[in-house]
């Protein structure tokens, strides 16, 4: 290991006295949380639909445009509901993110926010088709009328082309051509889209218009959301932030393409945060304040001591080997699932390719002293093993197995039959597995191929 800024001794974390008190851990997930999540958001469905029936009268919909503009009302609630959920689930609420993980949050989000932008869509074409028909008029006519008469229409039209433009860069192929950092701006954009949704929405809605309890409850959602997104995305980082004073305490190379951040700052260790765990980084530079990003721990804090390693893959990642000593860093989270106490039994297996092994280091830090520890690191050559003395120590000192997959995919090949033969307890064992994502994936088939369940199956995925 070699180092990039002349960093004394004491930033090996071997030097650092014991610590004499246990270290704070985070909340343990709690699977209830997301049934009890399950079942509230199933219940506001469940109001949302009735206020919108509630809404609607007999001879109201007993004409073709008439009920042609009910349903657009009511897919104007559903879109509207859709969207507070989506926007939940990346609020980063914490026992969310413990009990589920970010990176399932995420896809959920994913898979939901098409929906809200179809709803809207089906709203728009309805409510225009259906008050065109019921005024005589054209429907481009109609539509014109409709943004510029109506109290808020204006607000409502700037909100959908902005939920839209977000919808849109989210797609996969539109999205690999942007900059992380463009897409993320224009994501941004959707918090404004939804404060002018939901002000259409109470203005215009024809299920809030004389129904003070229905504007209750639709404000109550709102807000909720709001004081969640203050709380989690705001509050709690800066508070975290300031009461920890993180600052970088030295940049030390590993080989060519990855560099360790060791970071210092007041009482990490009670910072509640898991081995495994990720937070989001804001190091507070005149050219980087302004973007956070994703490293996971590769070292669990250690009285004032915490550590991350990065592997150079884009303009921020490269920039940190030149990070001056001192820079103040500011922290999101710590966030994931990934973490030892995700383990059902305490036999163990971490899987990890290249910059991958940076979770699993920290999380054999978390094991149990009495875990049956097997590692299987991955890489082109030993020059690119991430962090393997540090790890060959710890699974020393546990008499665990360590072994070194070295080569082209072709001259390695990590199989069930592989996997077997080196472990035959495999299929009882937890496995933990970080890399890029198809070797994640290829792995967690092998994985299962060898008789391992799903559910004892953990990876993390450095791609949201
Ligand atoms: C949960 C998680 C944990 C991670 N832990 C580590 C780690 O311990 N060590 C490590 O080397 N890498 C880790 N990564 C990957 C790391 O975050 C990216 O390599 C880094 O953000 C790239 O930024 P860049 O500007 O250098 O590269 P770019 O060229 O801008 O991007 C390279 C890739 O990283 C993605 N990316 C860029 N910025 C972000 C961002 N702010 N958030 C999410 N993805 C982004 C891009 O979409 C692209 O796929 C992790 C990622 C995730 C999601």
């Amino acid at each position: 290991m070699t180092t990039t800024e002349q960093a004394p001794d004491t930033m090996s974390f071997t030097a650092l006295p014991p610590r004499h008190r246990p270290r704070r851990m985070p909340a343990p997930g709690r699977p209830i949380v997301v049934d009890v999540l399950a079942a509230l958001a199933g219940l506001g469905l469940g109001i949302t639909i009735a206020l919108g029936v509630s809404a609607q009268s007999l001879s109201s919909i007993s004409t073709v445009p008439g009920a042609i503009t009910a349903v657009g009302r009511m897919t104007g609630l559903l879109a509207g509901y859709a969207m507070l959920v989506t926007a939940a689930l990346s609020a980063r609420i914490g026992p969310l993110e413990r009990a589920i993980g970010q990176d399932r949050l995420i896809r959920w989000h994913r898979t939901l926010g098409p929906w809200g932008l179809y709803l809207l869509l089906g709203h728009v074409v309805l409510i225009t088709v259906g008050y065109a028909g019921l005024a005589q008029t054209g429907i481009l006519a109609q539509l014109w009328q409709l943004i510029l008469t109506y109290q808020g229409m204006l607000g409502a039209t700037v909100a959908t082309l902005l939920l839209f433009l977000a919808g849109i860069t989210s797609y996969k192929r539109a999205r690999r051509r942007f900059k992380y950092e463009t897409w993320w701006s224009i994501h941004l954009y959707t918090y404004l889209a939804l404060l002018f949704a939901f002000a259409h929405q109470v203005d215009n809605g024809a299920s809030f218009a004389g129904h003070p309890l229905a504007t209750i409850w639709w404000t109550a959602l709102w807000l909720g959301l709001l004081a969640a997104v203050l709380y989690w995305r705001f509050t709690v980082p800066v508070i975290r932030s300031l009461r920890h004073r993180i600052r970088v305490a030295a940049v030390v190379r590993e080989n060519d393409d990855v560099v360790s951040v060791v970071l210092e700052g007041r009482r990490l260790d009670r910072l509640p945060v898991a081995g495994g765990q990720f937070f989001q980084w804001r190091f507070l530079t005149r050219g980087a304040w302004w973007e956070a990003h994703p490293f996971s721990l590769s070292h669990v804090p250690h009285r004032d001591r915490m550590r991350i390693t990065v592997k150079n893959l884009g303009d921020h990642s490269g920039d940190l080997a030149a990070m001056a000593i001192g820079t103040p860093v500011f922290i999101e989270g710590p966030y994931g699932r990934f973490t030892a106490d995700a383990a059902v039994n305490p036999k163990v297996l971490l899987i990890g390719a290249g910059v991958g092994a940076t979770p699993l280091r920290s999380i054999l830090q978390d094991l149990d002293e009495h875990a049956d520890v097997a590692v299987l690191l991955r890489a082109r050559s030993r020059e690119h093993l991430v962090l393997v003395d540090e790890i060959a120590d710890e699974v020393e000192r546990r008499s665990g197995r360590l072994w070194e997959a070295l080569g082209t995919r072709d001259q390695v090949r990590i199989t069930a039959s592989t996997l077997r033969k080196a472990l035959p307890d495999v299929h009882q064992r937890d496995v933990f597995i970080c890399g890029p994502e198809a070797f994640t994936a290829a792995i967690a088939a092998e994985c299962r191929r060898a008789g391992i369940p799903d559910a004892r199956i953990h990876f993390e995925s450095f791609v949201f």
